[in-house]
């Protein structure tokens, strides 16, 4: 359950006072009907985080899939042709386009993603 702090605009992840600030501040629900009011004067915009995290998971399907492929080309090739050289730069080939391509992809991805967030009203949360 997300909670927002009114008083300094952090978000927390449950909890019924704000642990930042001084005093008892009472934590309001960002799921409540009631609470949505209150939403637009937070200061933060919490779409990069998640923007980021599917980048991230992008790199780390083409990160974790480009070894397990370019092996499976190297052994194929390597059957198929008898070529060491050849199936070499095809296996090798295969994990380092794979890697790349998914990272370049990614990027690509969030900076689509981030066009539509506007930095000057709103501070993006990025950590
Ligand atoms: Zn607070």
């Amino acid at each position: 359950m997300v909670k927002f702090c009114l008083q300094c605009k952090n978000a927390f992840w449950g909890g019924q006072f704000c642990p930042k600030c001084d005093g008892q501040v009472e934590l309001l629900d960002m799921a409540d009907e009631a609470n949505r009011k209150y939403l637009p004067e937070l200061n933060v915009d919490v779409r990069p985080k998640y923007y980021a995290r599917s980048s991230m998971l992008l790199t780390c399907f083409g990160f974790i899939m480009a070894l397990p492929l370019g092996a499976f080309l190297f052994i194929r090739g390597l059957e198929k042709t008898q070529s060491f050289p050849l199936s070499i730069a095809f296996g090798v080939g295969t994990v380092v386009l794979l890697a790349w391509g998914s990272w370049f992809l990614s990027q690509k991805l969030f900076d689509k993603q981030m066009e539509g967030v506007e930095a000057e009203d709103k501070e993006p949360q990025l950590d």
